[in-house]
């Protein structure tokens, strides 16, 4: 099993026996994992929509066209009660990232940055040069809260309220808080260091940069597809992160479903098939 996904699996895991026994009487093992994997599922399901598909193909790559409210809404949602990720800055770093991918200037890892410093950058990025992210959606008030210093802050307090208003025990709720929290940490590393380090994953695009294919299921459902990185830096403006029809999306997948539910759309980039792709069509 290749290396990421071991530890995927062992954080999983560990999640899931953190859940179980350090669960309240009340709960109890069974009803502590029941509580553990939900709270994991709700994150995913939460932070997966507002990362991967609203912040990076939305407003990042203005592949997809969202509904205003939805992104705003969403935004709040997220960063309140999940995983608080400043909405404008991360945008700009994702662009940066994209101009200058493994080399100087790229906030998230530089070509002969190894395991730990790329750690230590998903917490601490390097600096971003200039001013990518001068969106209009970011001038509007839930925007701009969200990009806000206080409310990186209350948003600390809020998520951890929130699970202790679940499971009304102060040290669980702050175990399970920082449990997924690790998961999360994975997830962002799958995207920052394993899809960019040329002894991991595939390629099918041989660009000047790192980035790699990495199409296991697991990385791929937990990223919403994030870690075909090969395909998306060679085709960033394109919705899908896949070029071949069976190549596992979940994340186009899930746009998709929120372009049956009227949520999204293609922009004109987004939805325009590259020339020279094994796909045939687009399938959106
Ligand atoms: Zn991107």
């Amino acid at each position: 099993m290749r290396i990421y996904n071991v530890v995927g699996y062992t954080l999983l895991i560990l999640h899931a026996l953190v859940s179980a026994f350090l669960a309240p009487p009340h709960l109890g093992p069974g009803g502590g994992l029941v509580v553990g994997v939900l709270y994991l599922l709700f994150i995913w399901l939460v932070a997966g929509l507002y990362l991967p598909e609203i912040l990076h193909m939305g407003i990042a790559h203005r592949a997809l066209e969202f509904k205003g409210w939805f992104v705003k809404s969403t935004t709040l949602l997220c960063n309140a009660v999940a995983i608080y990720v400043n909405p404008r800055s991360w945008v700009n770093r994702h662009r940066h990232h994209h101009a200058f991918s493994d080399h100087d200037g790229d906030p998230n890892k530089l070509g002969a940055d190894g395991f730990w410093k790329t750690l230590s950058l998903c917490l601490f990025p390097y600096k971003c040069q200039f001013d990518l992210a001068r969106d209009s959606i970011f001038e509007t008030w839930p925007m701009r809260l969200a990009s806000s210093p206080g409310f990186a802050v209350a948003a600390q307090a809020s998520s951890y309220a929130f699970v202790w208003a679940l499971v009304s025990d102060w040290v669980y709720a702050l175990a399970l808080w920082f449990s997924v929290r690790l998961v999360g940490l994975w997830t962002n590393m799958m995207q920052n260091y394993w899809t960019h380090d040329r002894r991991f994953g595939a390629r099918r695009y041989d660009d000047d940069d790192n980035a790699m294919n990495i199409g296991d299921w697991l990385p791929v459902t937990a990223t919403f597809s994030a870690c075909l990185q090969n395909n998306h830096h060679h085709y960033p403006q394109f919705l899908r992160l896949s070029h071949a029809a069976d190549e596992y999306d979940f994340g186009f997948q899930v746009a998709r479903l929120m372009k049956s539910l009227g949520l999204v759309r293609a922009s004109n980039t987004g939805g325009r098939l590259p020339a020279g792709l094994d796909l045939k069509e687009l399938g959106f």
